[in-house]
């Protein structure tokens, strides 16, 4: 039997045809009970395009059979295209050598975030374009309501380090094509963000497992407050001077009534 703290990963897979190519949506966790061999006897075709924006999390065992698989998959010349790779799975991309086994990264998934609402958003970010425009920067967005912005909630640095590798395939636009059927047969997105057409999108996947630590707000504060070690320091002063002036005040009266008790 199973020790009772693992939870055993559901790992649902969609699999989907069409001409020359496997369309394959996995929506979950990728851990030792992803059962991803399943998948492999579905598939036909010379091109895969696997949907991995409803990746929420992998653990170091999904870590090693997803690149097993992918392998495997791989082998015999088929080609491989991954779509909407989840922040979870951009984590091993950028850390785990030959994680993507050569596999072509259509679309990522980039977390934003809005300091002013709150709001937290993965956004459809196009690698091709990433590349062309020469910085690692991830590009400015709106939450939707005025004055407020929408912000790369990662580091940029490490989220767009596997841009460095990936020369873009000579026939893009071909594959691009069967990348939007493959999507289409999907149903659409796995993944609700921004750009895609899709209506009755499933909820968000949880919160991935590789959290990278939330960049701290730089910027003062509007009115340029006081820094915080300055703030702490004036508000036990101000407690010093109230207890001070209470503790006077209990002496003035204590004074005042042996006086007139005299
Ligand atoms: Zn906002």
């Amino acid at each position: 039997m199973e020790p009772a703290e693992t939870q055993p990963g559901r790992l649902e897979k969609i699999v989907r045809h069409g001409d020359g190519w496997t369309a394959v949506g996995l929506r979950g966790t990728i851990d030792e009970h992803a059962g991803l061999t399943a998948v492999t006897a579905a598939l036909r075709g010379a091109v895969v395009v696997l949907d991995l924006g409803a990746i929420a999390r992998i653990n170091s065992v999904g870590v090693r059979d997803w690149m097993n698989w992918l392998k495997a998959v791989g082998e015999g010349g088929r080609r491989i295209v991954l779509v909407d790779c989840s922040p979870a799975m951009m984590d091993q991309v950028n850390l785990v050598r030959n994680f993507t086994q050569g596999a072509w990264v259509d679309s990522i998934l980039a977390p934003y975030f809005c300091d002013r609402c709150g709001l937290e958003r993965d956004e459809r970010l196009d690698p091709v374009a990433l590349r062309r425009s020469g910085t690692r920067e991830a590009p400015e967005l709106s939450c939707g309501k005025p004055a407020c912005d929408l912000t790369f909630d990662d580091i940029e640095e490490g989220y767009f380090a596997f841009l460095d590798d990936r020369e873009p395939p000579a026939d893009l636009d071909a594959l691009r094509r069967v990348i939007a059927q493959a999507r289409a047969a999907l149903g659409g997105p796995l993944n609700e963000v921004t750009g895609g057409a899709s209506g009755d999108a499933p909820p968000r996947p949880p919160s991935r497992t590789v959290t990278a630590p939330r960049p701290t707000v730089l910027e003062p504060l509007p009115a340029a407050p006081p820094r915080p070690a300055e703030t702490r320091r004036a508000g036990t002063e101000l407690l010093f001077l109230v207890l001070l002036t209470a503790l006077g005040g209990l002496l003035g009266y204590l004074l005042y009534l042996m006086t007139t008790l005299d």
